[in-house]
C-alpha cells in the first residue's frame, strides 16, 4: 500500500473547530490517513480557541500560522503567504477548508495556485473547470459546508463562500439548498456531495459531557426558564444605532425573562466604546459573561427556553435540538433552519413580539433536516477515500 495520505484540516476561528473535530477523529481511525491540523490563528484568545481544542479532544495544532487580527485583505494575504510556505514544505494530498472565514478562502487560493506551479508546461489547461474531480492533481481542495448562500454580498462571509466554492474541487454540502445553489452557479454535479451537517457530529460526540454540566445552575437558573443571547455580526454590533436599539430591547426583555449573554470579543469592544457595557452589566436578570467554551455554551443552549442570535452555527444547533431561535438578521444562508426548523428571522423592532409568541407556545417544533444525524464525518471520510485511494487500495483496507 502506498504511504499514508496527508490531509490538512484548516482551522482558523471559533466556528471552525467544531467542524474539523469530528473529521479529525474519524480520519485518525483510518490506517491510510494522516490528518494534520493547521491553525491559521485568526482567533487566538484562550476562550475563542484553546478551550475548544480541549473540549473537542483535539491535539495541539500540528502547525500554527499565528496570523492574528487585521483587515480582511491583510488577514487573507497573510494567511496565503504563510500557508503557501507550509504547502511547499509539507505537500499534502488534500486540503480541507470549512465554513466561510477569511482563512477558508485564503487557503483555497494558495492551494489551487501552488499546484499549477508544480506543472510548468501544463498550466490551467490540464484542469478544466467545471469538470470531474481530477484525481491526479495534488493537492486537491475540498470545502466542507459548501453551497450556503445568504445572497447578501455585503457580508464578507458570502464573498468567501462564493469564491471558495468556485475554486474547490470537492464540495460537501449540508443541505439540499446547498446543492441547488451550486448547480445554479454552474458547478459540475460530479463535484457536489450532500454529506449533512458536521456540527451535529460534534454535538452528538460531546452530548454526554454537555448533559452533565448543567451550566444554567451556575447562574441560579432553571431549565427552560431563560433565553440565551449571542451577537457578533458587524451589521448588529458595529452600527452604534443598532447596538443601542438591541441593548434597549434586551433590557425590556429581562424585565420578565432572564437572559444569559456570553459576549463575543468584537461585541464587547463595541459595547465598551459606546458606553453600553456598564449599563448592561447593571441590569438584573441579564447575565453577561466571557465567550464560553463549547461544552458550557452547549449546556446553556440545551436548557434554554429560546435563543436570540445572529450566529450561523447557533441557528443550526437550535434547529437540531428543537429550541426556538430568533435570528436578528435580514437573511440567512441556512434557510433550512427556517423552512424545517425552529428559526425565525426578526428585527430588533419585532423581537419582543417574537419572544412573547415563542414563550407562550409549549410546543417544541423539531424536524431534523436529512443527514443531520451525527454521521457526517463518516460520509466525508468515505468521500475522501474514494478520491485519494485507487480502487485496489480501498479494497485492501
Ligand atoms: N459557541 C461557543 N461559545 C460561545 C458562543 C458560540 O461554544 O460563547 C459555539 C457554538 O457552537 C456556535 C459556534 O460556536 O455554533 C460558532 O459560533 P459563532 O457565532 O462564533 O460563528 P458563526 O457560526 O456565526 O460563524
Amino acid at each position: 500500500m502506498s504511504p499514508k495520505k496527508t490531509i490538512h484540516l484548516i482551522a482558523a476561528a471559533r466556528p471552525n473547530f467544531m467542524k474539523i473535530a469530528p473529521l479529525y477523529h474519524a480520519l485518525s481511525r483510518e490506517p491510510w490517513a494522516n490528518p494534520v491540523i493547521v491553525h491559521t490563528g485568526q482567533h487566538y484568545d484562550t476562550n475563542m480557541s484553546d478551550a475548544f481544542f480541549r473540549d473537542l479532544l483535539l491535539p495541539v495544532p500540528h502547525y500554527h500560522l499565528g496570523i492574528g487580527s487585521g483587515t480582511h485583505a491583510e488577514q487573507t494575504g497573510k494567511v496565503m503567504i504563510a500557508y503557501e510556505r507550509l504547502l511547499n514544505e509539507t505537500r499534502p494530498d488534500l486540503v480541507v477548508v470549512v465554513g466561510d472565514v477569511n482563512s477558508t478562502l485564503a487557503c483555497t487560493l494558495a492551494t489551487v495556485k501552488i499546484r499549477y506551479a508544480d506543472r510548468p508546461s501544463g498550466g490551467g489547461r490540464r484542469f478544466p473547470l467545471p469538470g470531474n474531480v481530477n484525481r491526479a492533481i495534488r493537492p486537491l481542495v475540498a470545502h466542507l459546508e459548501a453551497g450556503l448562500r445568504s445572497f447578501d454580498r455585503s457580508m464578507p462571509e458570502e464573498i468567501n463562500r462564493i469564491a471558495t466554492d468556485t475554486l474547490a474541487d470537492i464540495l460537501w454540502t449540508p443541505s439540499a439548498d446547498g446543492n441547488e445553489n451550486l448547480l445554479w452557479e454552474g458547478v459540475s454535479r460530479e463535484k457536489i456531495e450532500r454529506v449533512g451537517n458536521i456540527m451535529i457530529d460534534s454535538l452528538e460526540m460531546m452530548r454526554p459531557k454537555i448533559e452533565k454540566i448543567r451550566m444554567a445552575k451556575q447562574y441560579g437558573l432553571e431549565q427552560g426558564t431563560y433565553g440565551l443571547v449571542t451577537l457578533h455580526r458587524p451589521a448588529n454590533v458595529d452600527e452604534p444605532a443598532q447596538l443601542r436599539a438591541i441593548c434597549t430591547a434586551l433590557e425590556k426583555i429581562t424585565q420578565t425573562f432572564p437572559l444569559v449573554f456570553p459576549v463575543h470579543p468584537r461585541t464587547r469592544k463595541q459595547l465598551e466604546q459606546n458606553g453600553y457595557w456598564q449599563v448592561l452589566a447593571q441590569i438584573p436578570n441579564l447575565f453577561l459573561s466571557e465567550p464560553l467554551p463549547y461544552l458550557q455554551f452547549m449546556s446553556l443552549v440545551f436548557d434554554s427556553r429560546l435563543v436570540i442570535t445572529d450566529s450561523g452555527g447557533v441557528q443550526e444547533e437550535t434547529t437540531y435540538l428543537g429550541i426556538p431561535c430568533l435570528t436578528l438578521r435580514e437573511n440567512t444562508e441556512r434557510p433550512i433552519t427556517v423552512s424545517e426548523g425552529t428559526n425565525r428571522l426578526c428585527t430588533v423592532e419585532t423581537l419582543l413580539q417574537h419572544i412573547a409568541k415563542a414563550t407562550a407556545s409549549k410546543e417544541r417544533r423539531s424536524r431534523k433536516p436529512l443527514l443531520w444525524d451525527g454521521h457526517t464525518a463518516d460520509r466525508v471520510v468515505a468521500s475522501i477515500q474514494q478520491v485519494l485511494l485507487d480502487a485496489k487500495e480501498v479494497m485492501l483496507d
